[in-house]
């Protein structure tokens, strides 16, 4: 069928927004310019050029993904963060925009210092590569319960050559002793088991449900993550925690209880606390 670029994309957007797809037009911009490797912008200037039968039926292949609702990172294996390209699959969460805050607020804090820390439930690495990236004195060791998601995060950091500051452990944070870090991060499972049917098609179906299940009141791992900081911490050392929407009171409680000083919270772009930053005094 001959085809140019406009036509081509107005049709994938169309089987997109027939599954109720919200992002039907930049979704189908964004396979296009995957497809044909050039920039949206490149391809809407030039949308009168015609387009290849072969290059037709590689799009029409990731429509049909799309259309079962896989995320565009996972179709794409790759997804933006902290400007760095991360390689990823559905072994491993989709990283998030709002955890670049905490990136950024704890880089903030221990600019120019030497330090290492810890990352719990490391995911695809995005939180550890970054804060390698921005601290060029600082070492890692990143935990995962999940050993195929340990396997993203090592691919990351060998792609960005980081393995001499890094370490990454397949082991659960209870199993995790006798080391003491200046900071521990975390962007916790923090979904209540319950609000997991709620979550959109793309996350429920194909993000890990290990890396967004946190229990009954969505608390399980980020209090364990607090409790048990308490001896990997050095004193004085840095808590970064990621929190889900209405948590903040319950947590903040907890971590008053067990000597940790709030320092400072981070709000995401609809005004949640998603972020405390806290000192284990
Ligand atoms: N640390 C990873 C991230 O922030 C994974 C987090 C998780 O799996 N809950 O994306």
């Amino acid at each position: 069928m001959n085809m140019n670029f406009l036509e081509l994309i107005k049709n994938g957007s169309q089987l997109l927004k027939a599954k109720k797809i919200e992002s039907h037009v930049l979704d189908s911009e964004l396979i296009a310019s995957f497809v044909f490797n050039r920039s949206r912008e490149n391809i809407l200037i030039n949308s009168k050029e015609m387009v290849q039968s072969n290059e037709i039926s590689f799009f029409n292949k990731l429509i049909e993904r799309r259309k079962r609702y896989e995320p565009i990172a996972y179709i794409f294996n790759s997804k933006e963060f902290w400007s760095r390209d991360f390689k990823i699959d559905s072994r491993a969460l989709i990283p998030r925009p709002e955890t670049e805050m905490m990136v950024e607020a704890v880089s903030k804090i221990l600019k120019n210092r030497k330090f290492s820390f810890l990352d719990v439930g490391v995911g695809s690495g995005c939180i550890t590569a970054s804060i390698l990236f921005e601290n060029l004195h600082s070492f890692g060791v990143g935990l995962d319960t999940s050993s195929s998601a340990i396997k993203v995060a090592k691919k990351n950091i060998l792609r960005f050559k980081l393995q001499n500051r890094c370490k990454l452990l397949n082991r659960s944070y209870e199993k995790f002793y006798g080391y003491k870090f200046d900071l521990v991060v975390s962007n916790p499972p923090y979904i209540r088991s319950s609000d997991i049917k709620k979550l959109p098609m793309d996350i429920r179906k194909y993000e890990p449900r290990l890396a967004l299940d946190g229990g009954k009141d969505g608390l399980d791992v980020i209090k364990k993550v607090i409790y048990k900081s308490r001896s990997t911490l050095k004193k004085n050392g840095l808590l970064a925690i990621e929190i889900g929407n209405g948590q903040f009171i319950k947590v903040s409680r907890l971590l008053k209880l067990l000597d940790y000083k709030i320092k400072l919270t981070i709000e995401d772009y609809q005004k949640n606390v998603r972020c405390i930053i806290s000192l284990l005094k």
